[in-house]
């Protein structure tokens, strides 16, 4: 091996010292490849054995700063539930709540008056009953995960029925048809994109049908000349067939509560008063919980659901329970306008967002950069609610050093790389900061990284 990565001081310090093989071979083999792009660009490039393992032994030390590692991020796009930058940020008390089960022991599935086996969710089955009026309820991993469980206890080789118009696309190119179909129930498509009526489920139904299915099409909406048949109609059908009615509403909002612009958004409560056997909605979105999918619904339903061994692979840990029940308690004690940062993100409002910009375009023109308060646009997100956008007001600020020595593009990068990383909105010329998803503590850290990045030339 050479001489520099050799060096004592580096390895014969005892194995604690020792970078892993992999880091070593990873670091030697992109400090070659470095030194070739440069020979081939043209540039020189020192290619003696100690010039290249120098090089390798700052790449290696650079593994801790590497920016694939999971770090929090300052969000400052506007877009409250971003997927991208994990969704809902969670209420203090679902912090703590979770920090404490994850530090030690805890009684995830142990009975403390009997001192024997327990349930899992027994903390936050009663939370979820008291909100929705469901007679049972379970967690699982994530939404799609509760959808694919429910269609294959439910309906596994079986047919199940959806409208046309609800098979949607969530994020991240996920087709929810494809999703449905992993859970081995077949979907019987019925009705047009923008109309299915009752008619049109009730001509569909054979002896091969388990299920009805209403999908909230979370991320659109199909507006003019449009007809669904409303959930109460379509639970009757189901029930006077002897099937199931499942219900996904997809973004979660449990309570009424919830700031004006998510009004409309269908509540698990009322999924269940209209008769679904089993509603399914996720943790992470309105809701403003960890990530997790929730279903609640009729006690049998659910029994079979529990029963289904897919269950065992879908299930959630202690630390994600413990945040949910918070959120829940917060929930049902009416503290959610105030505890969740979701709700209180997106139900912020114009004249503080605006009085928050101010100060931020204050302390950034501070610095020397062109900043100015601008109206703007905030996103739910998360494909959540396909509401309207909400109007907020963002701070515009010009890259530091004009074109062509810097593009807004090359800011926004070097924001994101800063520390803490920052991500922004890019806009026609000019980099965005959005008040509504930067809590107020962020906006120390946030000037700070503003002002380090303004330095580098
Ligand atoms: C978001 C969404 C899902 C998927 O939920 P995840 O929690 O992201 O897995 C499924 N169905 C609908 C209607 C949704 O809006």
């Amino acid at each position: 091996m050479n001489d520099a990565l050799c060096d004592e001081s580096r390895l014969i310090k005892g194995p604690r010292s020792l970078p892993p093989v992999n880091a070593v071979l990873d670091a030697v083999r992109a400090a070659l490849a470095e030194a070739r792009a440069a020979l081939l660009e043209g540039r020189g490039a020192a290619t003696d054995p100690d010039a290249l393992a120098r090089r390798a032994l700052v790449l290696i030390d650079r593994r801790e700063s590497d920016p694939g590692r999971l770090r929090p991020v300052l969000n400052a796009t506007g877009i409250v539930l971003h997927t991208g930058l994990g969704r809902a940020p969670w209420a203090e008390e679902a912090v703590e709540r979770a920090s404490a089960v994850a530090r030690g022991f805890c009684n995830l599935e142990f009975e403390l008056e009997e001192g024997e086996r327990g349930r899992r969710t027994s903390g936050v089955v009663p939370l979820i009953r008291e909100l929705t009026g469901a007679e049972a309820a379970t967690v699982v991993n994530n939404n799609a995960a509760a959808t694919v469980l429910a269609l294959r206890a439910l309906a596994a080789g079986r047919e199940v029925v959806v409208s046309r118009g609800e098979l949607i696309e969530i994020g991240g190119g996920f087709r929810l048809p494809e999703v449905f179909e992993v859970s081995g129930a077949r979907l019987r498509e019925v009705g047009t994109t923008n109309k299915t009526r009752l008619d049109d489920y009730r001509r569909a139904l054979g002896p091969n049908t388990a299920a009805l299915l209403r999908v909230h099409p979370s991320n659109y909406r199909i507006v003019g000349f449009t007809e669904q048949a409303p959930l109460p109609d379509l639970a009757r059908l189901a029930h006077d067939h002897g099937l199931w009615m499942i219900d996904d509403i997809g973004s979660g909002t449990l309570a009424p509560g919830l700031p004006s612009g998510v009004d409309g958004e269908p509540t698990a409560a009322e999924g269940i008063a209209a008769g679904a056997d089993v509603v399914l909605f996720s943790g992470d979105k309105l809701l403003g919980g960890p990530q997790c999918g929730v279903l609640a619904g009729a006690a049998p339903a659910i029994r079979r659901i529990e029963a289904d061994p897919m269950m065992r692979a879908l299930r959630v840990d202690k630390t994600t329970l413990a945040a949910l029940e918070a959120t829940l308690q917060l929930v049902r004690d009416g503290r959610g306008p105030d505890r969740l940062p979701v709700w209180r993100m997106i139900a912020a409002p114009l004249e503080e967002l605006a009085a928050r910009a101010e100060g931020l375009a204050r302390a950034f023109r501070d610095l020397g950069l062109n900043a100015s308060v601008v109206a703007a646009e905030s996103q739910i997100g998360g494909g959540s609610a396909p509401v309207r956008p909400i109007p907020t007001r963002a701070v515009r600020v010009d890259p530091p050093f004009p074109p062509p020595h810097e593009t807004e593009r090359a800011w926004a990068r070097a924001l994101r790389l800063g520390g803490p990383p920052v991500v922004a909105r890019i806009q026609a010329g000019a980099v965005l900061f959005d008040p509504r998803t930067l809590a107020v503590t962020d906006e120390p850290p946030l000037i700070e990284a503003v002002r380090i990045i303004g330095k580098i030339d």
